[in-house]
């Protein structure tokens, strides 16, 4: 029987944890300190919710003497949480088990200490497996001492002992293990996320994730949310191929990280800039109308040309960009042919002399709206 008990107990550990994770999982990697004010008050509330639910499978040991591990929340909710958390979690394991099943007071005054103890140990510099293992030691002999004051038959003490001892790190140890489990496949998840959306040289978005940000914008805008228009801003390196010939692979690789960073720090925060492939890069804009953004990718072009690209020891070597612009509604009527127009723009630009901004058909555009371009 005792057995059984302990299998639920364990269930129910395994489940609050999976429910907790599932719903922080991007927190679990980052320092505590990063987890809002409600959150750690959800974590608190949690822990306290999950003891009292264990109290109503205490582990019968031998008659008159139940086992719980009223510890465990607490631990769970000062190494996750945080002192706040784990405030909350005493504070409602204590009230509920009062008001519930009518629990002695001594109780409160061991779960003082555990609290205490618990936080010291997670505001520790150490890993979390020594956390962990400091923190099942202190539970152990806090609850000794608890339990020493409450049995006085010693026989059965010395009983009890051995039954709680074996339980306690037995179930510490698989939730800890299950814990870990749960934080390296969300670290791998995180990573392979990652990866998959940002362009490994530059650190810009990468052509799937410009894809999806197009997709989704064409979305919003046929629901009429908020977005009035859409810009497109293709731009690709002129005559890249003689820097990777003259100077070498790793020297345009250089070119390449130094050209992002010009981008990003042209383009406002909000603004989607990517690496469409090879030396070919593009720019998002939301509601910003055709004008506006020939003047942005003007502002790129001649940032670019003034910038002087060093690739090693004094060697600097300057570049230039041509760029292709299309503004849904204005000059693209069709969200859809977005990518394309831009691109016939792009093309249009290499074909007239290159380091230079073509606006696709921009005689299209109403007059007032009609931006000269040099
Ligand atoms: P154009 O003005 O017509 O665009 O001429 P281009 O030489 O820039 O264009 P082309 O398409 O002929 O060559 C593009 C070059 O970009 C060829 C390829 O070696 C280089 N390239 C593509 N990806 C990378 C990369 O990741 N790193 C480096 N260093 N070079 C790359
Ligand atoms: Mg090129
Ligand atoms: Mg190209």
């Amino acid at each position: 029987m005792m057995i059984i008990e302990f299998f639920i107990n364990f269930c129910v550990f395994i489940t609050a944890i999976s429910i907790i994770c599932i719903l922080f999982k991007d927190k679990m990697l980052i320092s505590k300190s990063s987890i809002a004010i409600r959150e750690k008050l959800f974590i608190g509330m949690t822990g306290g919710l999950l003891e009292t639910l264990l109290l109503l499978f205490p582990i019968d040991v031998m008659p008159g003497l139940l086992v719980n591990f009223h510890a465990l929340p607490i631990i769970l909710s000062s190494l996750y949480g945080g002192v706040l958390s784990a405030i909350v979690t005493t504070i409602i394991i204590n009230v509920l088990s009062y008001l519930i099943f009518k629990l002695p007071m001594v109780f409160l005054l061991t779960d003082l200490f555990l609290l205490t103890g618990f936080i010291f140990i997670s505001n520790t510099k150490t890993t979390i497996k020594n956390k962990w293992v400091y923190c099942t030691l202190y539970s152990l002999v806090v609850s000794s001492i608890g339990n020493i004051i409450l049995i006085k038959d010693s026989r059965l003490l010395a009983q009890f002992f051995i039954i709680y001892y074996i339980y306690t790190i037995l179930l510490t140890y698989f939730i800890y293990k299950f814990i870990e489990s749960l934080t390296k496949t969300f670290e791998v998840y995180k990573k392979y996320r990652t990866e998959a959306s940002i362009d490994f040289l530059t650190g810009l978005n990468n052509v799937r994730w410009f894809n999806k940000s197009l997709n989704r914008i064409s979305i919003a805008m046929e629901k009429k949310e908020k977005i009035k228009c859409l810009s497109l801003i293709l731009l690709d390196i002129d005559y890249f191929k003689k820097i990777n010939d003259k100077y070498g692979h790793s020297s345009g690789d250089i070119v390449l990280k130094n050209l992002a960073n010009i981008l990003n720090d042209t383009c406002r925060a909000f603004n989607i800039v990517s690496r469409n492939g090879g030396e070919e890069f593009s720019v998002l804009l939301l509601n910003y109308p055709a004008a506006d953004a020939v003047q942005v990718a003007e502002r790129i072009r001649k940032n670019i040309e003034a910038y002087p690209f060093h690739i090693s020891d004094g060697i600097t070597v300057h570049i230039t960009i041509s760029s292709g612009v299309s503004t849904y509604p204005s000059t693209t009527d069709n969200i859809d042919n977005l990518l394309d127009d831009t691109d016939t723009a792009l093309y249009e630009a290499k074909n007239t002399g290159r380091n230079k901004v073509v606006l696709y058909k921009e005689e299209n555009l109403l007059e007032e709206y009609r931006y000269n371009v040099i």
